[in-house]
């Protein structure tokens, strides 16, 4: 699979029972559906939802398509405002370099 910045091969990388997919390049994560949910609840305390807020403002943005079913992301106001790049297929979700460490420690 496929960085949907960079095109280059996303590695498997595992954060406790979740694998997720890193980019060597840019550092980006993919997340699968529900992944990012079960990382950021922090164990067994029950899944905490994510509100993901669609933007409006589509102007200047670069948004890759879904290196799982390549159809075009659209991004998204995530938990913390942070921009967060979402395939409306198969709801998985995009992350830059240090956007996951940031949700994930507060
Ligand atoms: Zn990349
Ligand atoms: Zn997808």
């Amino acid at each position: 699979m496929k960085c949907p910045k960079c095109e280059k091969e996303m590695k498997p990388k595992n954060y406790g029972d979740v694998e997720v997919d890193k980019c060597p390049e840019c550092s980006g994560f993919f997340f699968d559906q529900g992944e990012l949910e079960t990382l950021m609840a922090g164990g067994a305390d029950g899944v905490k939802e994510i509100e993901y807020t669609e933007l409006s403002n589509k102007q200047d943005m670069m948004i890759g398509s879904c290196p799982r079913c390549g159809v075009d992301m659209e991004p998204y106001l995530g938990p913390g405002n942070l921009r967060i790049d979402r395939c409306t297929k198969c709801s998985g979700v995009f992350l830059d370099q240090g956007e996951f460490e940031e949700l994930v420690s507060s």
